[in-house]
């Protein structure tokens, strides 16, 4: 794209009076995204069951690719001979890709992180392979998205003692390698991930780190895998607060409705997570009260939309009964299921960008939980979230 641009802006265009919500304009080479935003994910830079039109046609303004997945096939000389995965895959919008190392280390049996790089047994002939950090920014400057991942020592959430604290230190230095190995800094931002687990002092210290780095924006990384609530939002409280006001701050791995909300008031701006459409290929729909799974008998003669006064392509045209009778059969039924499930994110944060600039978000906030928790009471985290930023909710 044009060179006198930088790789990205970013331009807050209201602040939410009571809370640390913000909506801004973040301009990427490929398009001006409106925050906060949701990214849905796709795999091989396809979301399962959806076209680049359809996507387009939702005002979907960026999604992230696999790196791990792209990088084995159709692999980085491919995607540089076809021009790019933009060109490749015929979307115009924004693309982010992830590292490729949280894959690995999550699918591949045998993976080590040493200092060097991830080393993992090839899924393919099982041979021995390395991924640096070099390599993760070589096929991510190849794959060409928008926003582009460091490499991160990836430890389960649940992890403590020393461990935490390496993999904290060691995401820094290998930063400091993406940086250095990075080849169209005009053109792609690198996102440094803040690490450091739930310990308060490891995650000050790598915001502090990371912070000194000449980057565009931050991730805050190693959440959403099986802790706690209550220790989940407190982390994201924590790093948002200390991240710096005038750059995009993504938290990795966040899809719930309730999540996104709770987050969005924390003061993050992005978000990427597989659940609608990996929810879709069971049958469920997302619904203001949270999901119904369409394959119960209850749908077999309920003649709405999967949702009211959703304005999506499937709930214009098909009915629960029609989708209970198909969903387990008919792939065209995981399809509808997605098309709906990603508009209902997307709208979601559209509503939310809207609350924030007419300053009606904490207004927004009750009633979303209001309809979420309808037959039960609001979860204490959330509670104790939302106060911390100043919601109430009663
Ligand atoms: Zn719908």
């Amino acid at each position: 794209m044009s060179g006198s641009q930088p790789a990205l802006t970013f331009k807050i265009l209201a602040e939410c009076g009571v809370s640390k919500a913000r909506t801004s304009l973040m301009a990427l080479p490929h398009h001006v995204v409106e925050t906060p935003v949701f990214m849905p994910v796709g795999t091989k830079a396809t979301l399962k069951g959806l076209l680049p039109d359809q996507l387009e046609a939702m005002d979907c303004q960026i999604m992230l690719g696999n790196t791990y997945h792209l990088g084995t096939n159709p692999g980085p000389e491919l995607l540089t001979k076809a021009g790019g995965l933009h060109k490749f895959i015929g979307w115009n919008r924004a693309l982010l890709t992830d590292s490729g190392g949280f894959q690995m280390v999550s699918l591949l049996k045998f993976a080590e992180i040493l200092e060097e790089g991830v080393t993992f047994e090839s899924p393919y002939n099982g041979s021995k392979m390395l991924l640096t950090p070099e390599e993760s920014i070589k096929i991510q400057n190849a794959i060409g998205a928008d926003i582009i991942m460091q490499l991160d020592d990836v430890v389960s959430v649940l992890t403590t003692g020393p461990r935490v604290e390496e993999a904290m230190n060691r995401t820094v230095r290998w930063v400091d390698r993406c940086l250095e190995a990075h080849g169209r800094p005009e053109e792609q931002s690198i996102f440094p991930i803040v690490q450091g687990g739930l310990d308060e002092n490891l995650r000050r210290d790598c915001v502090k780190q990371l912070t000194q780095r000449k980057v565009n924006g931050f991730a805050v990384g190693g959440l959403s895998g099986g802790e706690a609530k209550d220790d989940f939002w407190r982390v994201v409280n924590l790093c948002s607060g200390l991240l710096p006001r005038d750059k995009p701050r993504y938290c990795m791995g966040v899809g719930f409705a309730a999540d996104l909300v709770v987050c969005v008031a924390l003061g993050i701006d992005m978000f990427d997570c597989v659940f609608p459409t990996r929810t879709a290929r069971f049958g469920c729909g997302l619904v203001e009260t949270g999901q119904i799974n369409l394959k119960q008998k209850k749908y077999a003669l309920d003649f709405r939309p999967i949702q009211e006064d959703c304005e999506c392509s499937t709930c214009k045209r098909y009915t629960r009964a029609y989708l209970h009778s198909i969903v387990t059969v008919e792939t065209v039924a995981c399809h509808l299921v997605s098309v709906h499930n990603v508009f209902y994110q997307l709208r979601l944060m559209r509503d939310m960008r809207e609350s924030i600039k007419i300053q009606q978000f904490p207004q927004f906030v009750r009633k979303f939980m209001k309809n979420m928790f309808v037959d039960s009471e609001v979860p204490k985290w959330i509670r104790e979230a939302l106060s911390a930023v100043n919601i109430s909710l009663t």
